[in-house]
């Protein structure tokens, strides 16, 4: 017995695992003990390559030194400060420097732990921002169809992903969705589809539906990954954003994956030419090493709070752990990694050879649509009738035995690899996708 398979208990029964099959998964346990660069090792000592950054987040790879100098010493010199009435000086710094690379426009940043804190925030700064002017008429929502927004009650309200719904009672009031982009005749588009823009004209019907003078906000994924990787059609997003405009509805960009440079640019906002106005993110923020995510606001959503009395609170909203010191720490390190590697740059410059590998599986037993963006990308499989998600998960299954970690969404497998991937890594990546998918029944 390895040293790292002495460290798995014998004993997995307490943990409740998220969004998992617990009863298959501790049945046939998968453990990583350790990770670096663009791999995990698995309790049995086999190295398994990152296709998936962890879950979209360890975009610069992992046990990357800077971060990992940087926690080590913020554990030492200032562990936790109180979040409210109080500051310390990384909190502010990481702020600077998330505003630095933000799209043009965004002028503040509100911290939060995760992305689904960071749905919740914007959605109630959208709210009580219409109030701070005197609208407070306008509390409605308006999401997508097979968005994903987290797990929380705002999130899965506006989100549209079927399954994380409709086990949870009534949801939030006063909630629509716009149609999803995924259509039939994109399929194997290269990079942002052709047809679709048209389907923002839905929210033109949804606000004639109720007075436009109750709508708060629209929020989507500027490029939805969790339900499958669907990139924006052409033209799309600039329409939801001038529909917006016109009724005085706010736009918020949930970037949780795409902010970091998933998709070849800081932010989805400025890959997509659209600036909203809110951004949340997490996830590669702090490289996914410590829980953070964020919300980023104009000046003028910030600004209308910032009246009254100056020792009033303006914002009733916030977390214990909001801008927590260690979370700071790996956020300015991580920001830093990405700047001296270029690695926004560098997943825009690998982005054609990605795109050129992952169409080369066109063609292959049960494939029936692949697209892409940056370093995203998806495979959709023909669903088996009437067991939906089995085919893919099998591959997941297989990849991994294979040496892959990849990620399965309903009948789609989602890839989006570290952005320090090579060119070899791109190759055994989708070599070994290709292999599993020929033998798949
Ligand atoms: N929004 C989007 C767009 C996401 O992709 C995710 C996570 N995949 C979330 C929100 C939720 O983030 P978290 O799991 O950190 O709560």
């Amino acid at each position: 017995m390895s040293d790292r398979t002495a460290r798995v208990p014998n004993d997995l029964r307490a943990f409740w695992m998220p969004f998992t099959a617990n009863r298959q998964f501790k049945a046939a346990p998968r453990m990583f003990v350790a990770a670096e660069g663009v791999h995990y090792t698995t309790a049995e000592g086999r190295q398994v390559l990152d296709g998936t950054s962890g879950l979209w987040c360890c975009n610069a790879g992992h046990k990357r030194p800077k971060i990992v100098e940087a926690i080590q010493k913020q554990a030492e010199e200032l562990d936790y400060a109180p979040a409210f009435q109080m500051g310390h000086p990384k909190a502010f710094e990481l702020a600077n420097r998330v505003i630095d690379i933000a799209p043009e426009g965004m002028e503040h940043v509100f911290y939060t732990n995760s992305g689904s804190e960071s749905v919740e925030t914007a959605l109630k700064i959208a709210i009580a921002y219409h109030r701070a002017r005197g609208d407070a008429g306008r509390t409605r929502l308006i999401g997508r169809e097979r968005g994903y927004h987290g797990v929380n009650f705002g999130g899965i309200s506006v989100g549209g992903i079927v399954a994380n719904r409709k086990h949870f009672g009534s949801l939030l009031n006063g909630v629509d969705h716009l149609p999803h982009t995924h259509l039939p005749e994109n399929a194997y588009s290269r990079g942002q589809p052709e047809h679709g823009a048209h389907l923002a004209d839905e929210l033109e019907r949804i606000v004639g539906l109720h007075d436009p003078s109750t709508i708060a906000a629209v929020i989507v994924e500027p490029m939805a990954g969790s339900t499958g990787v669907l990139i924006p059609p052409k033209g799309y997003l600039q329409k939801l954003r001038d529909i917006t405009k016109k009724h005085g509805i706010l736009l918020i960009f949930d970037e949780v994956i795409t902010g970091f440079g998933r998709v070849g640019a800081a932010f989805g906002s400025q890959r997509y030419g659209v600036t909203p106005d809110l951004i949340t993110c997490a996830k590669g923020l702090t490289n996914g090493v410590i829980p953070m995510g964020a919300v980023l606001a104009t000046a003028e959503i910030h600004d209308a709070f910032m009246t009254g009395p100056e020792n009033m609170i303006e914002l009733f909203h916030g977390y214990t752990y909001s801008g927590n010191p260690m979370a700071c720490a790996a956020g300015l390190a991580t920001l830093e990694t990405y700047r001296e590697e270029a690695l926004f740059e560098r997943a825009a410059d690998l982005a054609p050879y990605w795109e050129d590998a992952l169409h080369s599986l066109k063609g292959l037993p049960h494939v029936i649509d692949i697209r892409n963006d940056g370093l995203i990308g998806a495979v959709e499989l023909e669903p088996i009738a009437g067991q939906p998600t089995r085919r893919a998960f099998q591959a997941f299954l297989d990849a991994y035995e294979a040496g892959c970690l990849i990620r399965t969404t309903g009948d789609i497998i989602a890839l989006s690899p570290p952005l320090i991937f090579e060119k070899a890594h791109i190759d055994q990546l989708i070599g070994t996708l290709g292999d599993v998918l020929k033998k798949l029944g």
